[in-house]
């Protein structure tokens, strides 16, 4: 059983354009427990909708360090009436590095981490339950 708390949003100028941003940060839960936490920007008025999120996963125990986890940043796209998440690397996302959330593992090792999947569970959670991207979309 999944849960998400949602933070409110933060809004600001788009860095390339005179839209709107919006900044999501959420944490999830897994019965009960802290599973993983994700970011998302998205800019309104953008002709192509894309969002950049930065998902944590691994250990978000109290007393965890970054280095316990790993970050997966992606880029959301509809694809029909399905999701594309496309897997990128910090210096490609929006975000760039974002230490707290831990280090994003090289291709060749995320494909080998079951974190990996973990986020893929995060991100397909996200695209289901959380209103303010859906919205985005819509
Ligand atoms: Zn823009």
């Amino acid at each position: 059983m999944f849960e998400i708390e949602f933070e409110s949003p933060k809004t600001e100028p788009c860095d390339c354009c005179d839209n709107s941003a919006t900044r999501l940060t959420r944490f999830v839960f897994k019965d009960g427990e802290p599973f993983g936490v994700y970011y998302v920007l998205f800019t309104h008025g953008h002709t192509e909708k894309i969002a950049s999120a930065y998902i944590s996963v691994g250990n978000w125990d109290e007393e965890a360090t970054p280095e316990m986890r790993s970050a997966f940043p992606i880029y959301i796209t509809q694809d029909g009436d399905d999701w594309a998440f496309e897997f990128v690397t910090s210096s490609d996302s929006k975000w760039g590095d974002i230490e707290l959330l831990g280090p994003v593992p090289a291709d060749d090792a995320a494909d080998a981490s079951p974190l990996k999947a973990d986020a893929l569970v995060v991100a397909e959670l996200m695209m289901q339950e959380d209103k303010m991207l859906l919205a985005y979309f819509s």
